[in-house]
């Protein structure tokens, strides 16, 4: 079965038709997924579905582009929703140097925070990078997040820094780009990933994979992903199923009631 790590299920673009999209992904495979909340009005919706869907877990964190908004206020509330049976991860954070809402070094301050509450809380973390990346893995590194690990979240950059983040205990997670004919990196890194670090995603309702790109993205497209992936490792889907699956059970400690070990 697919495992869709990063899913947005809880904005708005789903309101209309939720429920369709959600047994469209169950008929294409997907059985588990993760529901990453980042603002004051998604993080409560991703508790709710995980609270619903016994297959969907939820994420909470603070995006770095309303860092600008977050308060010690904030950080007490992530921390009390940490203690939730189907929160799994902490995130997304990080740093997106895309967009100026706030300021870098707002950004940087409220990553550090929320690594820290993940130390505390013993938690992986769920990172968004947007052209920051040395940035990210230096703070990565003076917070020891190594002791949490987690995801680097839809990995978009050069396959250079791909050693380090496995060093720190992170696995990479491959989306929607990886399709893409001219996105050369997404796919170096699809074949020099250790398997047993891979993740796939959506990050839907975002970045919708080929042929579907431009689209509203679900978690049924999360098969594109794989496809993709299988072929370019030369490998058949099921083991690229089978190998995502098992990385994102033991990442986020989801244990199956019928697993076999
Ligand atoms: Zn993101
Ligand atoms: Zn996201």
């Amino acid at each position: 079965m697919l495992f869709d790590t990063h899913v947005h299920l809880n904005v708005e673009q789903f309101d209309e038709d939720r429920e369709v999209v959600i047994q469209r992904a169950k008929e294409t495979g997907v059985e588990h997924m993760v529901i990453v909340g980042f603002d004051h009005e998604t993080i409560p919706k991703a508790i709710e579905l995980a609270e619903t869907y016994e297959q969907f877990y939820a994420a909470v964190g603070w995006h770095p582009v309303d860092a600008i908004d977050f308060t010690e206020k904030e950080l007490a509330w992530l921390e009390e929703l940490a203690k939730h049976p189907k929160v799994v991860a902490l995130g997304e954070m990080g740093l997106d140097y895309h967009w100026n809402k706030s300021p870098h070094d707002v950004q940087k301050e409220v990553f550090r925070k929320q690594i820290r509450l993940a130390r505390k809380v013993g938690m992986p973390i769920i990172i968004h990078n947007r052209e920051a990346t040395e940035d990210i893995i230096a703070i990565l590194q003076e917070e020891n997040a190594k002791e949490v690990g987690g995801i680097m979240h839809c990995y978009n950059d050069s396959p250079a820094y791909v050693p380090t983040c496995l060093d720190m205990n992170f696995y990479i997670s491959l989306g929607g780009p990886v399709t893409f004919k001219n996105a050369k990196l997404p796919k170096e890194v699809a074949k020099m990933v250790p398997l047993d670090r891979l993740l796939i995603e959506t990050d839907c309702p975002f970045l919708a994979p080929h042929p579907n790109r431009g689209k509203r993205n679900e978690p049924a497209y999360v098969a594109l992903v794989a496809d993709q992936i299988a072929s370019l490792r030369g490998i058949t889907v099921a083991e690229v199923q089978r190998a995502t699956e098992e990385n994102a059970k033991r990442l986020f400690g989801i244990k199956d009631k019928n697993a076999t070990g």
